[in-house]
């Protein structure tokens, strides 16, 4: 795909059905287009940059609307381009009307994330804080907010620079060492280059390793809840999210399909997922939905393994948690037990936790735990946490070539091959900024955009 970057774009920046709308032009004609369907106290191509213009949208001698215009020109506007942002009322109607009328006077529709795809090519920014301004857009939390405004704001583009600036170092050496081959000399002093590159990797591993809480920030944190039918899984699930959404029933096996269920605690959302028991059943319905359940034990990070007080069950079957989920034990309805002390399986390794679904006892303390294995402070605290799938893998390939560029000194391999890994590493973080990329990668990522950013 080759873009198309010299027509000037048009397209609505704000959803229909508010008080306002605002449309976007962009490109060197914007400002001439706006002119020709625009009657203000004076023509917009005679304004600085960054004003405001009251006046009339046109449409030869009827008027459209009365509208607020803000001017911005080149290379002063989020684009880098001449910029024109028009403030009509927020009709359907008008927009449709103010949208042809521009693109009868030369401007094209927009397509989805053009205004920031021109921002990254403008060199504005770089790819990963254009990417997290659809992530702002998307967030729906107080973390993922955290997360993409952070990354929006170049911290994240600040570390990898950084980095950036070590490898160029290195290679830097290495290349002067190539130069001088015959001469046999080692420019590069393979003690400073495995230091550097220790602290490059110390670094790449704590991005990479923040993915997991990025990622759950971002999307939500998965917590499972698994049992034998009857414990009161759904009874916990509508307690948690403060309304009555699983059914509940004394029949096992009600709960036939996963139920997921959204609540936000303390600027976190939680997806909590009503599985389906784990028992072995010969009804089909039946285990199509314990495959369900086994789905969503393998995605969650936190897993409630419940019982009824008083069960005898010691383990929890079939299933072993991965290094980053958290399994907890729960006992429910200890209402109905005279005595929790008597908890045959208390001798377990997995934190338990004694409640009643029912009356709401012991259910505060669980949301405590979910909040502390969920510490969303860092992002709150302006620290770079990875949640982009796109980035993990990338950075997952850099921490691979930095392994093997660490070997390859250990085993004493020469400069050139060395040059190859540091090579490999700068590709892998350079794909993140955007500093390397391909037109099919731009397609990929700004396609998710809406029209209109
Ligand atoms: P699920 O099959 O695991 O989802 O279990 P349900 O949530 O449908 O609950 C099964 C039954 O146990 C229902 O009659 C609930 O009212 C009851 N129940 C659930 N939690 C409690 C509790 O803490 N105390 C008591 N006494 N009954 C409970």
């Amino acid at each position: 795909m080759i873009f198309n970057d010299s027509d000037t774009i048009v397209a609505p920046a704000t959803a229909v059905g508010g008080a306002l709308c605002v449309i976007r032009l962009s490109g060197k004609d914007a400002i001439a287009i706006c002119d020709s369907i625009f009657q203000g106290r004076k023509p917009l191509n005679q304004a600085k940059t960054a004003t405001l213009h009251y006046g009339n949208i046109m449409d030869g001698k009827e008027v459209v609307d009365d509208v607020v215009i803000s001017l911005f020109r080149a290379p002063h506007s989020y684009t880098s381009e001449d910029t024109v942002e028009i403030s009509a009322h927020g009709s359907r109607y008008i927009v449709n009307k103010i949208i042809s009328l521009a693109t009868s006077h030369g401007a094209r529709l927009a397509e989805a994330g053009e205004f920031t795809r021109r921002a990254f090519l403008a060199g504005k920014m770089d790819l990963s804080q254009a990417e997290a301004v659809a992530d702002i857009i998307a967030s729906s939390s107080h973390s993922a907010h955290a997360i993409a405004s952070t990354q929006m704001r170049g911290a994240y583009s600040g570390e990898l620079q950084a980095l950036r600036e070590k490898l160029v170092k290195i290679a830097s050496l290495l290349e002067l060492e190539l130069d001088f081959a015959e001469e046999d000399v080692e420019f590069a002093d393979r003690e400073e280059l495995r230091h550097l590159l220790s602290i490059i990797l110390d670094r790449v591993s704590s991005l990479s390793d923040s993915f997991s809480l990025g990622n759950a920030l971002k999307e939500g944190v998965m917590v499972a809840i698994a049992g034998r039918p009857n414990v009161g899984k759904s009874t916990l699930l509508n307690r948690l999210a403060g309304e009555d959404r699983a059914m509940v029933s004394d029949i096992a096996g009600t709960t036939r399909d996963t139920i997921e269920i959204t609540t936000n605690i303390d600027g976190v959302i939680y997806r909590f997922i009503d599985t389906a028991g784990l028992h072995s059943t010969d009804d089909q319905l039946e285990q199509m939905g314990i495959k369900r359940t086994e789905q969503a034990l393998r995605k969650a990070r936190i897993i409630l393994w419940m019982q009824e007080a008083g069960d005898t069950e010691s383990s929890f079957e079939g299933f072993t948690p991965t290094s980053d989920q958290t399994m907890l034990r729960i006992v429910n309805k200890i209402d109905l037990a005279g005595d929790i002390s008597d908890d045959s399986a208390q001798e377990c390794d997995i934190p338990t936790f004694y409640i009643s679904a029912k009356s709401g006892k012991g259910v505060d303390t669980l949301i405590e735990e979910f909040k502390s294995l969920t510490n969303a402070s860092a992002a709150y605290q302006g620290e770079v946490i990875v949640s982009s799938q796109r980035h993990y893998n990338a950075l997952l390939q850099a921490r691979a070539a930095l392994k093997s560029a660490l070997e390859a000194i250990d085993i004493g391999i020469s400069g050139d091959l060395l040059s190859e890994d540091i090579r490999q590493i700068m590709y892998h973080v350079g794909t993140i900024t955007g500093e390397i990329t391909s037109s099919e990668i731009l397609q990929s990522i700004f396609s998710q955009f809406c029209i209109g950013k």
